[in-house]
C-alpha cells in the first residue's frame, strides 16, 4: 500500500504517464481517497500546465510570422 510520500515522490512520473499500470492504479487509488494527495496532484498539474503554454507561445508565434512571409512570398510571385 501506497502512503502519502509514495505519492509525492511517484507524482511526476504519474502524470505524464511514465508508472507501471499497477503503480499507476495505486497512486490513482490513493489520489481518490486522500484529500491532502489530490490537492499536490492537481498543483502539479496546474503547474505542468503552465510550462507547457510558456513553451507552446514561441513556437506558435514563429510559426504564425512563417505562415505571413510565406503568404507574403506568396503574393509577390503571384500578383492578383
Ligand atoms: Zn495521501
Amino acid at each position: 500500500m501506497l502512503n502519502c510520500r509514495d505519492v509525492g515522490t511517484n507524482a511526476t512520473e504519474f502524470l505524464s504517464g511514465a508508472l507501471p499500470i499497477k503503480t499507476n492504479l495505486l497512486v490513482t487509488w490513493h489520489v481518490v481517497r486522500c484529500a491532502n494527495c489530490r490537492r499536490a496532484v492537481i498543483q502539479i498539474i496546474t503547474m505542468l500546465i503552465a510550462l507547457r503554454k510558456r513553451e507552446a507561445k514561441p513556437v506558435s508565434e514563429e510559426q504564425v510570422q512563417a505562415w505571413l512571409q510565406a503568404l507574403e512570398e506568396h503574393n509577390h510571385t503571384h500578383p492578383h
